[in-house]
């Protein structure tokens, strides 16, 4: 069995005006032809997935490309073509195989291009014509019509935080093996649900709407019911046909597959209040953070670069000057020039500069403050735990500055907090100081689990949970929780 592999990801935000080029797919990983394999074997991607389940099958991999450029701003129309052309290419030139697995994200957005993972499906099935196909996405996948007319599967990460990327290239490799074989006839349904939901609250694990989905996803796979995947979408796209999506593949029964998929969706309706997060203005945030005894957790997700925005907001940072001039605290920003100018004048000289909000102007202004530099390194560290364990990390040239009672850590290129990693790189444990301002929805909570306080702001920036307080046009309405009261329509696809 001769089986294509590919991988071309990347999460997309239509609310962040910073364009993505293909130096950020690179940073992350970006390989062709051999090199797929050869450099992605042994990681937890679901290439690697797809080489171990594939190693059990005695299926050989014929590989194409494989590269994930993490989230941010529509991608570049150039970067986006060269990658699309070289997949093709090599696809064209693999023929005849005997099916693809290509692992997609499902919310790429290009320069002109709303629908990648649709338009790259419909040109995979015109070259390849009917081999079966088999498509794994991220939970957080903008599932469309045209996705799922061209291809003969598409399943999705079981869990949030995504700690199963391998597991689903397993599985994904599994169900496409036996449907070359012969042995499972897919037929797949889905059904949207008009609802949009924060990441805070996303949890596939322990309690909460989305672990009771998952186990129901979970209870709901036996018998011909092969793969069942809930979407939550990344919910900061402002494109047609937004909402949380259920797919369900089952063995030569659309019927079934619609009737799960239209329960999942069903659930996730019904919880939609449970997935709404308070938050709380900043300098209020902060008061009640110095009203609570111990270490506190403020969290910025409007500024988080695994969901697309910038991480060059500097909208907490007037808020703790202000109310708690005397805590001590942490914050992590993005900036490269002033990384420059820290490292120009070098330890232990003060600075007066504007901090913050270069790249993205959009949400905030920079703050003008005196500093000190109190170090300087290379911006390198390594992840010391969760799905990034050992992978290594650079932020380029990168500072402490003190402002006030506030260590700022200035990094060059953004890198997605997972832990505390980049902090203590640098010198700072968050936990022994008053305040760290984080700028994720999810991975603070366990990195900083048993901290006195958590609390979520309400600050500006293209990944705000405050879904509603976007500048929405697009989107189909009626959709939770932009509008509040209506009845729901579900949507059924493919019909
Ligand atoms: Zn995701």
């Amino acid at each position: 069995m001769r089986l294509a592999v590919g991988a071309f990801l990347f999460e997309g935000n239509t609310f962040s005006p910073v364009v993505t080029r293909r130096a950020d797919f690179e940073a992350k990983y970006c390989f062709a032809g051999e090199a797929v394999l050869s450099r992605l074997a042994g990681t937890g991607t679901e290439i690697a997935g797809a080489v171990a389940e594939a190693a059990r099958r005695k299926a050989e991999l014929v590989p194409l490309i494989a590269t994930h450029g993490g989230a941010g701003g529509r991608v570049a129309r150039d970067c986006h073509d060269e990658f699309v052309a070289d997949l093709l290419a090599r696809l064209a030139a693999a023929l005849p195989v005997d099916g693809i697995y290509l692992a997609l994200h499902g919310a790429f957005v290009a320069e002109g291009i709303d629908d990648v993972e649709g338009e790259l499906l419909a040109q995979v099935r015109r070259i390849a014509g009917a081999v079966p196909v088999v498509v794994s996405c991220d939970m957080h996948a903008h599932v469309t019509p045209a996705m799922l007319a061209h291809c003969d599967a598409l399943i999705g990460y079981c869990h949030y935080p995504h700690d199963d990327t391998f597991e689903t290239g397993e599985r994904a490799l599994a169900i496409l093996a036996d449907t070359v074989a012969g042995r499972l006839k897919p037929a797949m349904r889905a059904c949207r649900a008009p609802l949009l939901a924060p990441a805070q609250r996303q949890r596939t694990r322990g309690d909460g709407p989305m672990a009771e989905i998952r186990s129901r996803a979970a209870a709901r796979e036996q018998g011909i019911i092969r793969a069942v995947s809930h979407f939550c979408v990344q919910p900061w796209m402002d494109l047609p046909g937004m909402g949380f999506t259920s797919v369900v593949v089952a063995h030569d029964d659309a019927a079934a597959a619609s009737r799960v998929a239209r329960e999942i969706a069903g659930m996730a309706w019904d919880a939609r209040n449970r997935f709404v997060v308070e938050t709380v203005a900043p300098r209020a945030g902060v008061r009640a953070g110095l009203a609570s005894p111990g270490f506190v957790v403020l969290a910025d997700a409007a500024d988080c670069v695994g969901g697309g925005a910038s991480g060059d907001s500097v909208a907490v940072l007037p808020a703790l000057l202000a109310e708690a001039p005397d805590a001590p605290a942490a914050l992590h920003i993005v900036d490269a020039p002033a990384a420059a100018a820290a490292h120009r004048a070098g330890v232990g000289a003060r600075l007066r500069l504007g901090l913050g909000n270069k790249l993205d102007p959009s949400y905030g202004a920079p703050v003008d403050v005196e500093a000190a530099v109190v170090s300087i390194s290379d911006g390198r560290f390594v992840y010391a735990g969760g799905l990034m364990k050992g992978v290594a990390a650079e932020m380029g040239p990168s500072a402490v500055l003190r402002v006030g009672a506030v260590d700022v850590l200035v990094g060059s290129r953004s890198a997605y907090e997972y832990g505390d990693e980049a902090f203590r790189a640098n010198g700072i444990d968050p936990r022994a100081r008053k305040f760290v301002v984080v700028k994720n929805p999810m991975n603070y909570q366990q990195a900083y689990a048993g901290a006195a306080a958590m609390i979520i702001l309400d600050t500006p920036g293209p990944t705000t949970p405050n879904l509603a307080g976007l500048p929405w046009r697009r989107a189909d309405r009626p959709l939770f929780p932009l509008d509040v009261e209506f009845t729901p329509a579900f949507v059924d696809f493919p019909m």
